[in-house]
Protein backbone atom coordinates (compact mmCIF):
# COMPACT_ATOMS: atom_id res chain seq x y z
CA UNK A 1 0.00 0.00 0.00
CA UNK A 2 1.62 3.24 -0.82
CA UNK A 3 0.68 6.07 1.77
CA UNK A 4 1.39 9.76 2.11
CA UNK A 5 2.99 10.87 5.60
CA UNK A 6 0.91 14.08 7.58
CA UNK A 7 3.15 15.62 9.35
CA UNK A 8 2.62 18.41 12.15
CA UNK A 9 5.86 20.28 13.52
CA UNK A 10 5.73 21.88 17.68
CA UNK A 11 8.66 23.95 17.65
CA UNK A 12 9.99 25.24 21.26
CA UNK A 13 12.33 28.78 20.87
CA UNK A 14 14.09 30.19 23.57
CA UNK A 15 13.44 33.66 23.10
CA UNK A 16 16.90 35.63 24.01
CA UNK A 17 15.85 38.01 26.29
CA UNK A 18 17.86 39.23 29.13
CA UNK A 19 16.28 37.95 31.73
CA UNK A 20 13.67 34.83 32.60
CA UNK A 21 9.86 35.22 31.68
CA UNK A 22 8.57 35.37 35.53
CA UNK A 23 11.65 36.95 37.59
CA UNK A 24 14.86 38.45 37.36
CA UNK A 25 17.34 35.30 36.78
CA UNK A 26 19.77 35.91 33.97
CA UNK A 27 18.24 33.75 30.56
CA UNK A 28 21.71 33.09 29.26
CA UNK A 29 22.71 29.75 28.23
CA UNK A 30 25.15 27.86 30.40
CA UNK A 31 26.64 29.13 33.21
CA UNK A 32 27.69 26.75 36.58
CA UNK A 33 24.57 24.28 37.41
CA UNK A 34 22.05 26.03 39.97
CA UNK A 35 23.64 29.99 39.93
CA UNK A 36 21.19 31.07 37.61
CA UNK A 37 17.65 30.71 39.67
CA UNK A 38 16.06 32.21 42.76
CA UNK A 39 12.95 31.13 44.94
CA UNK A 40 10.40 32.07 42.21
CA UNK A 41 12.15 29.84 38.91
CA UNK A 42 12.82 27.28 41.48
CA UNK A 43 8.60 27.09 42.56
CA UNK A 44 9.13 27.87 46.15
CA UNK A 45 6.03 28.07 47.51
CA UNK A 46 4.71 31.95 48.33
CA UNK A 47 6.34 33.16 45.26
CA UNK A 48 4.58 35.16 42.99
CA UNK A 49 5.44 35.53 38.76
CA UNK A 50 5.73 38.76 37.29
CA UNK A 51 5.37 39.16 33.56
CA UNK A 52 8.62 40.12 31.48
CA UNK A 53 7.30 42.74 29.13
CA UNK A 54 10.55 42.30 26.81
CA UNK A 55 9.03 38.74 26.27
CA UNK A 56 5.73 39.30 25.40
CA UNK A 57 6.85 41.91 22.90
CA UNK A 58 9.50 39.27 21.34
CA UNK A 59 6.38 36.85 21.39
CA UNK A 60 4.73 39.51 19.67
CA UNK A 61 7.74 39.74 16.86
CA UNK A 62 8.41 36.12 16.09
CA UNK A 63 3.99 35.85 15.69
CA UNK A 64 4.71 38.97 12.82
CA UNK A 65 7.87 37.43 11.55
CA UNK A 66 6.07 34.58 10.85
CA UNK A 67 2.78 36.18 9.26
CA UNK A 68 0.38 35.74 12.62
CA UNK A 69 -2.42 37.48 13.96
CA UNK A 70 -1.68 38.89 17.37
CA UNK A 71 -3.93 38.05 19.83
CA UNK A 72 -5.56 41.63 21.20
CA UNK A 73 -6.52 39.46 24.56
CA UNK A 74 -4.43 36.65 25.26
CA UNK A 75 -4.04 34.84 28.87
CA UNK A 76 -1.56 32.63 30.46
CA UNK A 77 -3.06 29.19 31.96
CA UNK A 78 -1.54 26.17 34.03
CA UNK A 79 -0.77 23.44 32.78
CA UNK A 80 -0.46 20.54 35.99
CA UNK A 81 2.33 18.20 35.87
CA UNK A 82 4.93 16.59 38.07
CA UNK A 83 7.90 15.71 36.33
CA UNK A 84 11.62 16.57 38.31
CA UNK A 85 12.67 19.37 35.64
CA UNK A 86 9.62 21.49 37.03
CA UNK A 87 9.62 22.30 40.61
CA UNK A 88 6.64 23.73 41.19
CA UNK A 89 4.64 21.32 39.25
CA UNK A 90 2.97 23.25 36.77
CA UNK A 91 4.21 24.90 33.78
CA UNK A 92 2.75 28.58 33.10
CA UNK A 93 1.66 28.51 29.32
CA UNK A 94 -0.83 30.02 27.33
CA UNK A 95 -4.14 27.37 26.29
CA UNK A 96 -6.78 29.24 25.79
CA UNK A 97 -5.66 32.49 24.24
CA UNK A 98 -2.16 32.16 22.63
CA UNK A 99 -0.77 35.01 22.06
CA UNK A 100 -0.74 34.57 18.32
CA UNK A 101 -2.54 32.58 15.72
CA UNK A 102 -3.10 31.41 12.51
CA UNK A 103 0.22 32.23 10.78
CA UNK A 104 2.19 31.18 7.07
CA UNK A 105 5.59 30.32 6.12
CA UNK A 106 6.57 29.61 3.03
CA UNK A 107 8.80 26.87 2.10
CA UNK A 108 9.38 28.01 -1.67
CA UNK A 109 6.23 27.33 -3.06
CA UNK A 110 4.11 25.46 -0.67
CA UNK A 111 3.15 27.27 2.43
CA UNK A 112 2.74 25.69 5.88
CA UNK A 113 0.15 26.88 8.23
CA UNK A 114 0.72 27.98 11.78
CA UNK A 115 -1.79 27.35 14.28
CA UNK A 116 -0.65 29.31 16.96
CA UNK A 117 2.38 30.29 18.69
CA UNK A 118 1.91 30.46 22.55
CA UNK A 119 4.45 31.74 25.45
CA UNK A 120 5.71 29.59 28.51
CA UNK A 121 8.30 28.95 30.39
CA UNK A 122 10.72 26.61 29.97
CA UNK A 123 11.66 23.51 32.32
CA UNK A 124 15.37 22.74 34.56
CA UNK A 125 17.57 20.13 32.83
CA UNK A 126 17.96 16.46 33.96
CA UNK A 127 21.51 15.26 34.41
CA UNK A 128 21.87 11.62 34.00
CA UNK A 129 24.78 9.82 35.44
CA UNK A 130 23.95 6.28 34.11
CA UNK A 131 27.02 4.97 36.00
CA UNK A 132 25.97 5.63 39.71
CA UNK A 133 22.30 5.31 38.54
CA UNK A 134 22.41 9.18 39.51
CA UNK A 135 19.73 11.83 38.33
CA UNK A 136 20.72 15.37 38.98
CA UNK A 137 19.00 18.82 38.27
CA UNK A 138 19.48 22.14 37.07
CA UNK A 139 17.69 25.08 37.49
CA UNK A 140 19.24 27.41 35.41
CA UNK A 141 17.03 27.03 32.29
CA UNK A 142 13.33 26.93 34.56
CA UNK A 143 11.61 29.59 33.72
CA UNK A 144 13.48 31.23 30.12
CA UNK A 145 10.91 32.30 28.00
CA UNK A 146 9.84 29.74 25.19
CA UNK A 147 7.53 29.94 22.22
CA UNK A 148 5.99 27.01 20.80
CA UNK A 149 5.38 27.63 17.13
CA UNK A 150 2.38 24.74 16.24
CA UNK A 151 2.15 24.31 12.72
CA UNK A 152 -1.35 22.65 11.21
CA UNK A 153 -0.30 18.92 10.29
CA UNK A 154 0.27 20.57 6.17
CA UNK A 155 3.84 18.75 5.81
CA UNK A 156 4.21 15.55 3.92
CA UNK A 157 8.46 15.02 3.78
CA UNK A 158 11.63 15.04 5.89
CA UNK A 159 12.69 17.61 3.12
CA UNK A 160 9.73 19.91 3.71
CA UNK A 161 10.19 19.52 7.76
CA UNK A 162 14.06 20.70 7.07
CA UNK A 163 13.38 23.38 5.05
CA UNK A 164 10.35 24.66 7.44
CA UNK A 165 12.47 24.72 10.36
CA UNK A 166 15.15 26.18 8.34
CA UNK A 167 12.76 29.19 7.35
CA UNK A 168 11.58 29.88 10.89
CA UNK A 169 14.84 29.74 11.84
CA UNK A 170 16.05 32.25 9.84
CA UNK A 171 12.95 34.71 10.50
CA UNK A 172 12.73 34.42 13.86
CA UNK A 173 16.94 35.30 14.00
CA UNK A 174 16.02 38.20 11.57
CA UNK A 175 13.37 39.38 14.44
CA UNK A 176 16.39 39.22 16.55
CA UNK A 177 14.57 37.05 19.44
CA UNK A 178 15.87 33.92 18.93
CA UNK A 179 19.74 32.77 18.25
CA UNK A 180 17.60 29.30 16.91
CA UNK A 181 21.22 27.04 18.27
CA UNK A 182 19.92 23.77 17.84
CA UNK A 183 22.95 22.59 19.50
CA UNK A 184 22.93 24.20 22.42
CA UNK A 185 19.01 23.85 22.45
CA UNK A 186 17.74 26.80 22.31
CA UNK A 187 15.73 25.50 19.29
CA UNK A 188 13.76 22.41 19.66
CA UNK A 189 11.43 20.06 17.46
CA UNK A 190 8.92 17.90 18.40
CA UNK A 191 7.32 15.95 15.36
CA UNK A 192 4.04 14.65 14.87
CA UNK A 193 3.78 11.92 12.20
CA UNK A 194 1.04 9.91 10.55
CA UNK A 195 -0.13 8.16 7.44
CA UNK A 196 -2.95 8.08 5.51
CA UNK A 197 -3.31 5.33 2.68
CA UNK A 198 -3.04 6.85 -1.08
CA UNK A 199 -7.18 7.91 -1.52
CA UNK A 200 -8.20 8.25 2.11
CA UNK A 201 -9.56 11.06 3.53
CA UNK A 202 -8.93 11.33 7.10
CA UNK A 203 -6.02 11.49 9.03
CA UNK A 204 -4.46 8.54 10.38
CA UNK A 205 -3.24 7.56 14.23
CA UNK A 206 -0.17 10.14 14.88
CA UNK A 207 2.98 9.02 16.86
CA UNK A 208 4.75 12.27 18.85
CA UNK A 209 8.55 12.33 18.40
CA UNK A 210 9.77 14.16 20.67
CA UNK A 211 12.89 17.41 21.64
CA UNK A 212 14.70 16.61 18.43
CA UNK A 213 17.94 19.06 17.87
CA UNK A 214 19.65 19.22 14.44
CA UNK A 215 17.52 19.20 11.23
CA UNK A 216 19.41 15.87 10.31
CA UNK A 217 18.00 13.68 13.68
CA UNK A 218 14.53 15.58 12.40
CA UNK A 219 14.75 14.06 8.96
CA UNK A 220 16.17 10.90 10.26
CA UNK A 221 13.17 10.57 12.61
CA UNK A 222 10.87 11.35 10.22
CA UNK A 223 12.06 8.77 7.55
CA UNK A 224 12.14 6.05 10.14
CA UNK A 225 8.28 6.37 11.34
CA UNK A 226 7.60 6.23 7.72
CA UNK A 227 9.01 3.19 7.52
CA UNK A 228 8.02 1.92 11.16
CA UNK A 229 4.06 2.85 10.86
CA UNK A 230 4.08 1.65 7.10
CA UNK A 231 5.45 -1.95 8.06
CA UNK A 232 2.32 -1.72 10.85
CA UNK A 233 -0.14 -0.88 8.46
CA UNK A 234 0.43 -3.33 5.64
CA UNK A 235 0.72 -6.02 8.57
CA UNK A 236 -3.06 -4.70 9.65
CA UNK A 237 -1.69 -3.44 13.08
CA UNK A 238 -2.89 -0.33 14.28
CA UNK A 239 -0.78 2.74 15.13
CA UNK A 240 -0.50 3.83 18.90
CA UNK A 241 -0.87 7.15 19.61
CA UNK A 242 2.03 8.13 22.03
CA UNK A 243 4.95 9.72 22.47
CA UNK A 244 8.48 8.59 21.14
CA UNK A 245 12.23 9.19 21.53
CA UNK A 246 14.69 9.41 18.53
CA UNK A 247 18.03 7.71 19.45
CA UNK A 248 20.95 9.02 17.31
CA UNK A 249 22.71 5.96 17.15
CA UNK A 250 20.61 3.21 16.20
CA UNK A 251 18.48 5.80 13.58
CA UNK A 252 15.06 4.54 15.15
CA UNK A 253 12.45 5.61 17.29
CA UNK A 254 11.04 3.87 20.64
CA UNK A 255 8.05 4.35 22.82
CA UNK A 256 8.55 7.10 25.78
CA UNK A 257 4.82 6.84 26.67
CA UNK A 258 1.57 6.47 25.70
CA UNK A 259 -0.02 10.08 25.04
CA UNK A 260 -1.54 12.34 27.72
CA UNK A 261 -4.71 13.89 27.29
CA UNK A 262 -5.56 17.34 27.84
CA UNK A 263 -7.20 16.25 30.94
CA UNK A 264 -4.52 14.63 32.48
CA UNK A 265 -3.36 18.42 32.65
CA UNK A 266 -5.82 19.90 34.45
CA UNK A 267 -5.32 23.23 32.57
CA UNK A 268 -7.34 26.94 34.45
CA UNK A 269 -6.68 30.05 34.06
CA UNK A 270 -3.44 31.40 35.95
CA UNK A 271 -4.73 33.00 38.91
CA UNK A 272 -1.11 34.71 39.76
CA UNK A 273 -0.89 37.10 36.11
CA UNK A 274 -3.44 39.46 34.85
CA UNK A 275 -4.30 38.60 31.37
CA UNK A 276 -2.52 40.91 28.53
CA UNK A 277 -4.50 43.03 26.83
CA UNK A 278 -2.45 45.10 23.53
CA UNK A 279 -3.74 48.29 22.13
CA UNK A 280 -3.56 48.28 18.09
CA UNK A 281 -0.62 51.15 18.48
CA UNK A 282 1.16 48.47 21.44
CA UNK A 283 1.28 46.30 17.93
CA UNK A 284 2.32 48.97 15.47
CA UNK A 285 5.36 49.63 17.67
CA UNK A 286 6.54 46.68 17.77
CA UNK A 287 6.20 45.84 14.57
CA UNK A 288 8.23 49.05 13.46
CA UNK A 289 10.95 47.89 15.15
CA UNK A 290 11.23 44.94 12.80
CA UNK A 291 13.64 44.62 9.93
CA UNK A 292 13.46 43.66 6.50
CA UNK A 293 12.59 40.24 6.73
CA UNK A 294 14.60 37.94 4.64
CA UNK A 295 11.81 37.09 1.94
CA UNK A 296 11.39 40.57 1.27
CA UNK A 297 15.36 40.77 0.40
CA UNK A 298 14.87 38.33 -1.56
CA UNK A 299 12.59 39.61 -3.61
CA UNK A 300 14.03 43.00 -3.63
CA UNK A 301 17.67 40.92 -4.33
CA UNK A 302 16.68 39.34 -7.40
CA UNK A 303 13.36 41.77 -8.95
CA UNK A 304 15.55 45.49 -8.24
CA UNK A 305 18.73 44.50 -8.05
CA UNK A 306 19.03 41.99 -10.54
CA UNK A 307 21.05 39.32 -8.41
CA UNK A 308 20.72 35.34 -9.81
CA UNK A 309 18.78 33.88 -7.26
CA UNK A 310 21.36 31.93 -5.88
CA UNK A 311 23.16 34.93 -4.58
CA UNK A 312 20.70 36.25 -3.43
CA UNK A 313 19.88 33.29 -1.00
CA UNK A 314 23.44 33.01 0.01
CA UNK A 315 23.34 37.06 0.61
CA UNK A 316 19.88 36.39 2.72
CA UNK A 317 20.73 33.05 4.88
CA UNK A 318 22.83 35.39 7.02
CA UNK A 319 21.32 39.13 8.37
CA UNK A 320 24.64 40.67 9.20
CA UNK A 321 25.68 40.06 5.58
CA UNK A 322 22.82 41.08 4.11
CA UNK A 323 23.22 44.14 6.00
CA UNK A 324 26.53 44.30 5.02
CA UNK A 325 25.72 44.45 1.44
CA UNK A 326 22.81 46.91 1.78
CA UNK A 327 25.29 49.24 3.96
CA UNK A 328 27.42 49.09 0.49
CA UNK A 329 24.32 49.02 -2.31
CA UNK A 330 23.35 51.90 -0.35
CA UNK A 331 26.74 54.21 -1.15
CA UNK A 332 27.23 52.67 -4.33
CA UNK A 333 24.68 51.03 -6.19
CA UNK A 334 27.04 48.63 -8.30
CA UNK A 335 24.22 45.43 -7.30
CA UNK A 336 26.45 42.96 -9.13
CA UNK A 337 29.98 44.27 -8.54
CA UNK A 338 29.36 44.35 -4.90
CA UNK A 339 27.68 41.01 -4.41
CA UNK A 340 30.11 39.41 -6.90
CA UNK A 341 33.33 40.98 -4.57
CA UNK A 342 31.50 40.12 -1.38
CA UNK A 343 30.10 36.25 -1.87
CA UNK A 344 33.37 35.48 -3.50
CA UNK A 345 36.06 37.25 -2.13
CA UNK A 346 35.10 38.65 0.98
CA UNK A 347 33.12 35.11 2.23
CA UNK A 348 36.71 33.84 0.92
CA UNK A 349 38.78 35.44 3.36
CA UNK A 350 36.48 34.82 6.00
CA UNK A 351 35.98 31.13 5.39
CA UNK A 352 39.63 30.79 5.44
CA UNK A 353 40.08 33.13 8.88
CA UNK A 354 37.55 31.29 10.73
CA UNK A 355 35.63 34.27 11.68
CA UNK A 356 32.56 36.05 11.86
CA UNK A 357 31.36 38.74 10.23
CA UNK A 358 30.61 40.33 13.50
CA UNK A 359 34.55 40.66 13.96
CA UNK A 360 34.87 42.57 10.55
CA UNK A 361 36.95 45.47 10.66
CA UNK A 362 35.81 46.91 7.19
CA UNK A 363 32.80 49.36 7.27
CA UNK A 364 30.32 48.53 3.90
CA UNK A 365 31.12 51.91 3.26
CA UNK A 366 34.60 50.72 2.29
CA UNK A 367 33.72 47.93 -0.17
CA UNK A 368 31.57 50.51 -1.78
CA UNK A 369 34.44 52.74 -1.95
CA UNK A 370 36.67 50.15 -3.46
CA UNK A 371 34.12 48.59 -6.05
CA UNK A 372 34.29 52.54 -7.22
CA UNK A 373 38.33 52.30 -7.91
CA UNK A 374 37.55 49.63 -9.67
CA UNK A 375 34.89 50.55 -11.91
CA UNK A 376 36.41 54.04 -12.22
CA UNK A 377 39.40 51.99 -13.74
CA UNK A 378 41.76 53.57 -11.04
CA UNK A 379 42.87 50.09 -9.61
CA UNK A 380 42.70 46.59 -11.57
CA UNK A 381 40.96 43.70 -10.82
CA UNK A 382 43.62 41.81 -9.48
CA UNK A 383 44.71 45.11 -7.11
CA UNK A 384 41.20 45.36 -6.06
CA UNK A 385 41.48 41.59 -4.37
CA UNK A 386 44.99 42.89 -2.99
CA UNK A 387 43.92 45.62 -1.56
CA UNK A 388 40.61 43.55 -0.25
CA UNK A 389 42.62 41.26 1.91
CA UNK A 390 44.94 44.48 3.39
CA UNK A 391 41.44 45.71 4.15
CA UNK A 392 40.38 42.46 5.77
CA UNK A 393 43.41 42.14 7.92
CA UNK A 394 44.63 45.29 9.02
CA UNK A 395 41.58 47.57 8.43
CA UNK A 396 42.08 50.86 6.27
CA UNK A 397 40.60 52.88 3.83
CA UNK A 398 41.11 51.16 0.41
CA UNK A 399 42.34 54.41 -1.67
CA UNK A 400 45.04 55.13 0.99
CA UNK A 401 45.40 51.41 1.07
CA UNK A 402 45.97 51.40 -3.28
CA UNK A 403 47.98 54.46 -2.96
CA UNK A 404 50.57 53.00 0.32
CA UNK A 405 50.96 49.94 -1.97
CA UNK A 406 51.58 51.44 -5.03
CA UNK A 407 48.53 49.54 -6.37
CA UNK A 408 46.97 52.57 -8.24
CA UNK A 409 46.66 52.14 -12.03
CA UNK A 410 48.72 54.55 -14.17
CA UNK A 411 46.79 57.23 -15.49
CA UNK A 412 49.65 59.68 -16.27
CA UNK A 413 50.20 59.13 -20.17
CA UNK A 414 53.44 60.65 -20.50
CA UNK A 415 54.68 58.16 -17.92
CA UNK A 416 53.47 55.51 -19.84
CA UNK A 417 55.16 56.85 -22.63
CA UNK A 418 58.17 57.34 -21.31
CA UNK A 419 58.34 53.33 -20.48
CA UNK A 420 57.53 52.32 -23.82
CA UNK A 421 60.35 54.29 -25.12
CA UNK A 422 62.42 52.54 -22.69
CA UNK A 423 61.59 49.19 -23.89
CA UNK A 424 61.12 49.96 -27.72
CA UNK A 425 64.87 51.05 -27.91
CA UNK A 426 66.09 48.14 -25.95
CA UNK A 427 64.07 45.93 -28.28
CA UNK A 428 64.76 46.70 -32.02
CA UNK A 429 64.67 43.45 -33.10
CA UNK A 430 61.07 42.84 -31.97
CA UNK A 431 59.82 46.35 -33.33
CA UNK A 432 61.59 45.60 -36.59
CA UNK A 433 59.85 42.14 -36.62
CA UNK A 434 56.02 44.09 -35.50
CA UNK A 435 56.53 46.80 -38.47
CA UNK A 436 57.21 43.73 -41.06
CA UNK A 437 53.95 42.41 -40.16
CA UNK A 438 54.82 39.97 -37.04
CA UNK A 439 51.99 41.20 -34.45
CA UNK A 440 52.85 38.42 -31.97
CA UNK A 441 55.34 40.27 -30.95
CA UNK A 442 52.66 43.15 -29.74
CA UNK A 443 52.00 40.92 -26.43
CA UNK A 444 55.55 40.59 -25.75
CA UNK A 445 56.25 43.86 -25.84
CA UNK A 446 52.85 44.40 -24.08
CA UNK A 447 54.48 42.56 -21.17
CA UNK A 448 57.46 44.40 -21.16
CA UNK A 449 56.04 47.56 -20.34
CA UNK A 450 53.30 45.96 -17.77
CA UNK A 451 56.61 44.76 -15.71
CA UNK A 452 58.12 47.74 -15.63
CA UNK A 453 55.25 50.08 -14.95
CA UNK A 454 54.78 47.38 -11.57
CA UNK A 455 51.41 46.82 -9.54
CA UNK A 456 50.29 50.09 -11.32
CA UNK A 457 50.68 49.20 -14.81
CA UNK A 458 47.17 50.01 -16.86
CA UNK A 459 46.69 47.54 -19.48
CA UNK A 460 44.45 49.70 -21.55
CA UNK A 461 46.05 52.82 -21.45
CA UNK A 462 49.87 50.70 -22.28
CA UNK A 463 48.20 48.58 -24.73
CA UNK A 464 46.86 52.58 -26.55
CA UNK A 465 50.00 54.50 -26.18
CA UNK A 466 52.18 51.32 -27.33
CA UNK A 467 50.21 50.92 -31.04
CA UNK A 468 50.49 54.69 -31.48
CA UNK A 469 54.21 54.19 -30.86
CA UNK A 470 54.51 51.54 -33.38
CA UNK A 471 52.90 53.04 -35.58
CA UNK A 472 55.10 55.71 -36.43
P1 LIG B 1 -1.92 18.02 21.22
O1 LIG B 1 -2.79 18.98 21.90
O2 LIG B 1 -2.20 16.61 21.50
O3 LIG B 1 -0.46 18.35 21.30
P2 LIG B 1 -2.40 19.39 18.78
O4 LIG B 1 -3.74 19.46 18.18
O5 LIG B 1 -1.85 20.55 19.50
O6 LIG B 1 -2.32 18.11 19.68
O7 LIG B 1 -1.42 19.01 17.62
C1 LIG B 1 -0.08 18.87 17.84
C2 LIG B 1 0.60 18.75 16.51
O8 LIG B 1 0.25 17.52 15.88
C3 LIG B 1 0.24 19.83 15.52
O9 LIG B 1 1.42 20.26 14.88
C4 LIG B 1 -0.68 19.14 14.54
O10 LIG B 1 -0.55 19.69 13.25
C5 LIG B 1 -0.15 17.74 14.54
N1 LIG B 1 -1.16 16.73 14.21
C6 LIG B 1 -2.43 16.65 14.64
N2 LIG B 1 -3.03 15.57 14.15
C7 LIG B 1 -2.11 14.94 13.37
C8 LIG B 1 -2.12 13.74 12.59
N3 LIG B 1 -3.18 12.95 12.51
N4 LIG B 1 -1.00 13.41 11.93
C9 LIG B 1 0.10 14.19 12.01
N5 LIG B 1 0.16 15.29 12.72
C10 LIG B 1 -0.93 15.67 13.40
MG1 LIG C 1 0.73 20.13 21.80
ZN1 LIG D 1 14.64 33.26 38.98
Amino acid sequence: MRYIPVIGLEIHAELSTDSKVFCNCSSEFGGEQNTRCCPRCSGLPGTLPVLNKKAMEYAVKAGLALGCEINMHNSFDRKNYFYPDLPKAYQITQYLRPICVSGKVDIGGKIIRINRIHLEEDAGKLIHHDSDGLSLIDLNRCGIPLIEIVTEPDISSAEEAKAFVEAVSLNLKYAGVCDCRMEEGSLRVDVNISLMPEGATELGTRAEIKNLNSLKSIARAIEYEIYRQSELLDNGMNIIQETRRFDDNSGTTSSLRSKQEVHDYRYFPEPDIPAVIFTQDDIENIRSNLPKMPQERFEEYTVVFGLPEDDARLLISDKALSDFYNGAVSVYPNYKGIANLILVELLHLLNKSGLSMDSLLIPPQDIAKLVRLTDEGKVSRNAAKDILRIMFEKGGSPDAIARENGLLMETDTGAVITVIKEVLAHNQKAVDEYRSGKEKVFGFLMGQVSKKMGKGSNPKLIREELEKALKN
